[in-house]
């Protein structure tokens, strides 16, 4: 069971399945909604993930209409987003999760999108836009 919370703590959750896949999303709307050089998350099965304190912490804030960037209204935390035409999935941001896990399927997506600062000096795939 992977579990996570944001960083007051007040939002926390439990996922079912397993973290078998690590995507760095370059993008700069991600950028922006990280504050970060890149995003990453994974594709999550939402019927095996619970809120299980804190639900009324979560906001959403949409960049594009169809997909809820949700994050905890008191600390800022990201913790998922959803897009509102694939409601069987949650994309989770890894960073909140506490519990230890590994994953090697990790690879960039929107690589052409990087931050100038910002080097991608490991071996992963890198794909220029979205994963197909
Ligand atoms: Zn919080
Ligand atoms: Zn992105």
């Amino acid at each position: 069971m992977i579990k996570g919370s944001c960083l007051c703590g007040g939002i926390r959750y439990e996922y079912q399945g397993e973290i078998n896949e690590i995507s760095m999303c370059h993008c700069s709307q991600c950028r922006k909604a990280q504050g970060s050089a890149f995003v990453a998350i994974c594709p999550i099965e939402s019927a095996l993930f619970k809120i299980t304190a804190g639900a009324e912490l979560l906001k959403e804030f949409r960049a594009v209409s169809y997909k809820a960037r949700v994050f905890c209204a008191k600390c800022g935390s990201p913790i998922y987003s959803a897009r509102d035409d694939l409601p069987q999935v949650k994309r989770l941001r890894l960073g909140t999760i506490e519990t230890p896990f590994q994953c090697q399927n990790a690879y960039h997506i929107y690589a052409e999108s990087k931050a100038s600062w910002h080097e991608i000096t490991d071996q992963l795939p890198q794909y220029a836009e979205g994963k197909i």
